[in-house]
């Protein structure tokens, strides 16, 4: 087995993209080796703990055993581990060795939040991935191309990763995108080759993940004629309620979509899974079997 992908990165850059999207770039010689195939890649950051300019993580063992790895993790002191949180790679410039990682600045701010919103130059974070050990290896392109259209919808955290499918897009492709922000001021433009149409909804009452606007948005829409692949993310509760919304009243067969809930109301990513997380972890190892089989 390879070795494990774990590396340290330090910030180059921190801006924002919009009132509540900071937009870090992040650099290191570790990534030379780094494996990087667009679209929608998943990676998982560690954030120091306070008092830690670098966090700690174990050494990546030579054998590329991760369960052995995440189980050293796991040992270390609570204060002392560091915070993991999942993020997408929103662009990879190898000329200057750096990535992109967009974090949305949410309230209730948590720890990625936290770090992100006051990122400096020089600052150091662990990245793991991007890997299969816990991304389904993206099938995008054979699924895309065998729908007439191609159904986008999420929240802003799942803005960096429909930006990489949008603008990886072939000319051919069709998309229609829902996409929920904040405000107008939130909005992004988008380079594409295929034909895109993009609905912007706007959080009603300025209380980020309380508003059905995205949900409200897909369930009212008329969608083009033919065959569709959906792509979902976002808030659980809303990408589950949607799912359903594609299966049971548009009949989408659950292989033409690809879904992931992104972040979940009033929990935490250190939170334990709930019932219904368990039953959609299920469900997608059964779709993996079906469609493998
Ligand atoms: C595969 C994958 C890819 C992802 N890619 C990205 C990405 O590229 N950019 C990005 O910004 N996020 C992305 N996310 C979502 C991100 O991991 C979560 O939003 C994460 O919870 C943020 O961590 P935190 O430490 O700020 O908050 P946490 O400590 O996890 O949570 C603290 C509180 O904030 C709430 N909360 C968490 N996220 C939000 C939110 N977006 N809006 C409102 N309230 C929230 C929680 O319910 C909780 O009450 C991705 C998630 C997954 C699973």
């Amino acid at each position: 087995m390879d070795k494990l992908p774990v590396w340290f990165l330090d910030v180059a850059d921190a801006k924002r993209v919009s009132p509540h999207m900071a937009r870090i770039t992040l650099t290191g010689d570790d990534l030379a080796d780094f494996v990087y195939a667009e679209p929608d890649q998943q990676v998982k950051l560690y954030f120091p703990r306070p008092g830690q300019a670098v966090p700690r993580l174990p050494e990546p063992n030579a054998d590329g055993n991760l369960m052995a790895w995440y189980q050293a993790y796991n040992e270390i002191p609570d204060d002392e581990r560091p915070w993991m949180r999942s993020y997408t790679i929103r662009a990879r410039d190898a000329e200057r060795n750096t990535i992109d990682i967009d974090f949305v600045l949410h309230e209730d701010a948590g720890p990625a939040t936290r770090w992100a919103a006051s990122a400096k130059p020089g600052d150091t974070i662990g990245v793991f991935g991007p890997s299969t050990m816990f991304a389904r290896p993206v099938a995008l392109s054979h699924s895309i191309g065998a729908a007439d259209w191609v159904l986008l919808a999420g929240d802003d955290t799942a803005l960096p990763a429909m930006s990489t499918i949008i603008e990886w897009l072939p000319e051919d492709a069709v998309a229609v995108a829902y996409i929920e922000v904040n405000g107008t001021e939130d909005e992004q433009r988008f380079d594409t080759r295929g034909t895109l149409t993009t609905h912007w909804l706007h959080r009603a009452d300025a209380k980020p993940g309380h508003s059905d606007a995205l949900v409200e948005a897909v369930r009212d829409a008329v969608f083009p004629e033919g065959s569709v692949f959906a792509w979902l993310g976002g808030e659980s509760g809303a990408v589950r309620a949607l799912r359903r919304h594609l299966v049971n009243d548009r009949g989408i067969d659950k292989r033409a979509i690809d879904f992931a809930g992104y972040w979940r109301l009033k929990l935490t990513q250190d939170d334990a899974p709930t019932e219904e997380d368990m039953a959609e972890a299920m469900e997608r190892v059964a779709d993996a079997q079906t469609s493998s089989a």
